[in-house]
């Protein structure tokens, strides 16, 4: 019989992660393990880690390095390594960190229940496999445990593209899509439990092939789920944008009007570089699409300045490409060698040049952000409440356009979907009141 224990996960990165974490604390909970929130009184503390920031795997070096003296205290306490890190490492981890016991690959979670039991009984188990049977077919069944009113759902892993700056292709591995059945058996299992809105994940999710329509077919099957209001899904390619896709933004009720589509740059010359595969003009030419099939669709993205060769006119033609879009809100960063990927060899960029660009990029996605946001004021939207806000009374919830809305609503419970008017603009997020109670 399955003992009591504690389970500690602490996830980096991407949703992708904060799925997986659950899936994997889950599968442990067969093992007798509940979840805490503090490494101090865990059995098991698992980092869930993200190979995509600089110096990730140092900086999973020195948080394991903090475990020292607990573990010390607890000679029993098990620790393991997962996710991206996990698998770009491998036993390296153990050879440069011997606290830890278990070193698992995003391919090999389902295996998670038997690596446990081997790191109990004293051995050092290290799955970084990309091994053939369906990782989520595998995986237990999920709990009936009433939960909160969103959800991730992975549909879709690994990537085939191969931009010359990223790992995701070496630790995510090549593209795999669950089939559709399974995601719908999912998502209804996750709606009885009180899920309202369901974001699907894929590295690039817009390649999902588990179903006879793509993407746009799951998301089709989706809104036929009785309770089930919103669907969202993240992160896709340009290229991936196929007609029925850009079709169902117009005409699936239910699928949100937001979109999260990097380009990474606007310059033809750094694109190519990247091997993205995609051109300024086919991006803004597939943006015009979008905005014809759903007018009021709010856009997302990610930019990478400095790419190696970046010269100060490619980084004008991504600053021209921001302001012909609009976006809504956008993620931007440095670029940042990773080992092993073919745009590391190049002559790179100077940091200070890519400070300031990465400075005057962001100043020109904040003032669109706020554009944004003010436009917004006065508006009707829907807001989903997911928490309490910090005043008295006051709930927390997100727009179909993603924008984190503060309400007055004393009445109002974690999981109604309320119609509310925007009544002013912060700068991360916005409030209103409730129509009632205009
Ligand atoms: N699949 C998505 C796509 O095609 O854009 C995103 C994958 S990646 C997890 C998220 C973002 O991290 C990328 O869009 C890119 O902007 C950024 N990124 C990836 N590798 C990077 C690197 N070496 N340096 C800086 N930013 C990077
Ligand atoms: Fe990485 Fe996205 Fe390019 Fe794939 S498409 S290699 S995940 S940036």
């Amino acid at each position: 019989m399955s003992q009591s224990r504690k389970l500690y996960i602490k996830t980096y990165g991407c949703q992708m992660n904060v799925y997986d974490s659950e899936r994997m604390a889950e599968a442990l909970g067969g093992q007798g393990y509940t979840q805490t929130d503090t490494p101090d009184d865990a059995d098991m503390i698992v980092l869930n880690t993200c190979h995509i920031r600089e110096k990730a795997a140092e900086k999973v070096y020195s948080e394991l390095g903090r475990f020292r003296q607990l573990k010390a205290d607890k000679p029993d306490l098990k620790i393991g390594v997962a996710g991206c890190v996990a698998q770009a490492e491998g036993e390296e981890i153990m050879r440069r960190q011997p606290l830890v016991d278990l070193v698992v690959g995003p391919q090999s979670y389902h295996r998670l229940p038997a690596l446990e039991a081997r790191a109990r009984a004293g051995e050092k188990a290290l799955d970084t496999d990309f091994p053939e049977e369906a990782k989520f077919d595998d995986l237990p069944a999920r709990p009936k445990a009433t939960r909160g009113p969103t959800a991730f759902l992975t549909v879709q892993e690994g990537c085939d593209k191969f931009c010359a700056f990223c790992v995701v292709p070496y630790t995510r591995g090549a593209e795999v899509s669950r089939p559709a059945a399974r995601v719908l058996d999912e998502a209804r299992g996750l709606v009885e439990r009180g899920v309202r809105e369901i974001t699907l994940l894929g590295q690039n999710v817009n390649a999902y092939h588990g179903h006879d329509g793509g993407l746009a077919g799951l998301v089709l099957d989706l809104s036929a789920i009785d309770g089930l209001e919103r669907i969202r899904y993240t992160t896709s390619h340009p290229n991936d944008m196929d007609d029925a896709l850009i079709a169902a933004h117009g005409e699936i009720g239910k699928l949100m009007p937001y979109l999260h589509l990097p380009v990474q740059a606007g310059s033809d010359r750094v694109l190519k570089a990247m091997n993205r595969k995609h051109t300024a003009e086919s991006y803004l030419h597939l943006i015009e699409r979008i905005r014809a099939a759903r007018p009021d669709i709010l856009l997302s993205g990610d930019f990478i300045v400095g790419f190696p060769g970046e010269t100060e006119e490619d980084f004008q033609a991504t600053l021209d490409l921001v302001a012909e879009v609009e976006y809504g809100q956008c993620y931007s960063f440095k670029y940042s060698p990773r080992p092993g990927t073919p745009a590391a060899e190049k002559a790179h960029v100077d940091e200070a040049t890519k400070d300031d660009r990465l400075q005057r990029l962001q100043a020109l996605l904040k003032s669109q952000q706020h554009a944004v946001q003010d436009r917004m004021v006065g508006r009707e939207v829907g807001v989903l409440f997911e928490k309490a806000g910090r005043e008295p009374g006051q709930m927390v919830g997100k727009s179909e356009y993603l924008h984190s809305v503060f309400v007055d609503a004393p009445n109002a419970r974690v999981g109604d979907l309320v119609p509310v008017t925007v009544t002013a603009s912060a700068p991360n997020s916005l409030a209103g009141r409730l129509r009632a109670a205009a």
